[in-house]
């Protein structure tokens, strides 16, 4: 079967209808760990395990021998011994392959946030197992979900003139099931990015422009941007690490890596103006 972890988050559920789409409902299976919340997968026919990524016990009946499995990376700080959880069910249970949503740059990305990518894709080198690595870059929705807050206040950042190669969650998930139904993606890593960069000055543009209402782009030190975003209730911890993300696109590195991402799906990405039309209209 094709396994798909995290499936009731918006990257799963993305992956799972783009799935769908490629092959029948009986090939697929949801690893999740609210049964209720996946509900509506499993109505569409598609097999569901439950499991957390920290219970071992629970993983350890996730994935069955010749699975091709997908895990999405987590969110909580102990996120590397739960991957490496994760893993070690699926090389104790004989999978066929596992990919796994890393981080664009992988070895490469110095900033905080990717370096639980980087332990990850080094447990999963280290387990033997064959593996694709999907590395993904920014979504265009980390920016469009905030349009409201956008729209009101103008858009902050510690980008300076920094390019951002994002895509939508939907490329990400047509290049993951693409991934997972092919073949010949054995061994390989891709850095997955939008075709077209974009500064956050320009992105404040395009929203002036489509909005019909005049944002500005607020460029502050990454200090002061620690600052502003604790004040606006996000949690000092991940204002750093968001800082620190901010500092990265400054350098380069969220910018783009060459074209794996549209040659996987057979199709542009998806330009940032067109994720602002979409979350504009709601
Ligand atoms: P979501 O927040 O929508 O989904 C996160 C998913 O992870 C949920 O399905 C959640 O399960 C699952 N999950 C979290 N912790 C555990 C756990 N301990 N055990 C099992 N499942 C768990 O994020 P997205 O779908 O948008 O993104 C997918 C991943 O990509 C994120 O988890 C994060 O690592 C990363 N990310 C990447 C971004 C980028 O721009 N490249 C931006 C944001 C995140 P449940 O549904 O039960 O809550």
């Amino acid at each position: 079967s094709i396994v798909v972890t995290a499936a009731t988050g918006q990257l799963g559920s993305l992956v799972i209808d783009e799935l769908l789409t490629r092959v029948p409902a009986d090939q697929v299976v949801a690893v999740v760990r609210d049964a209720e919340k996946a509900a509506g997968i499993a109505a569409r026919g598609v097999e569901l395990r439950i499991a957390d990524y920290g219970d071992p016990a629970a993983l350890a009946t996730a994935f069955r021998p010749g699975d091709t499995v997908l895990l999405i990376s987590g969110l909580d700080p102990e996120r590397v011994h739960q991957h490496k959880s994760v893993i070690d069910a699926a090389k104790e249970a004989g999978v066929a392959r596992l990919a796994y949503t890393g981080v664009l740059g992988g070895p490469e990305a110095d900033f905080d946030l990717a370096a639980d990518h980087k332990a990850t894709e080094q447990a999963i080198l280290d387990s033997g197992l064959s593996y694709t690595f999907l590395r993904n870059g920014w979504y265009n929705e980390n920016y469009t979900a905030q349009l409201p807050v956008q729209l009101e206040h103008g858009v902050v950042g510690a980008t300076g003139e920094g390019r951002i190669g994002s895509a939508s969650r939907l490329d990400f998930a047509a290049a993951a099931a693409v991934v997972l139904t092919g073949e010949g993606h054995e061994k390989k890593a891709y850095e997955l990015n939008g075709d077209v960069g974009w500064s956050l000055e320009e992105y404040a543009a395009e929203v002036s422009k489509q909005s019909g209402k005049t944002v500005a782009y607020n460029n502050v030190p990454a200090e002061a941007l620690v600052g502003i975003l604790s004040q606006a209730g996000v949690p000092e911890r991940f204002a750093g690490i968001l800082a620190n993300v901010d500092q990265a696109i400054e350098r380069g590195l969220l910018a783009g890596r060459g074209s794996d991402l549209s040659r996987l799906i057979g199709r542009p990405t998806t330009p940032i103006a067109d994720s602002i039309a979409a979350a504009l209209k709601g």
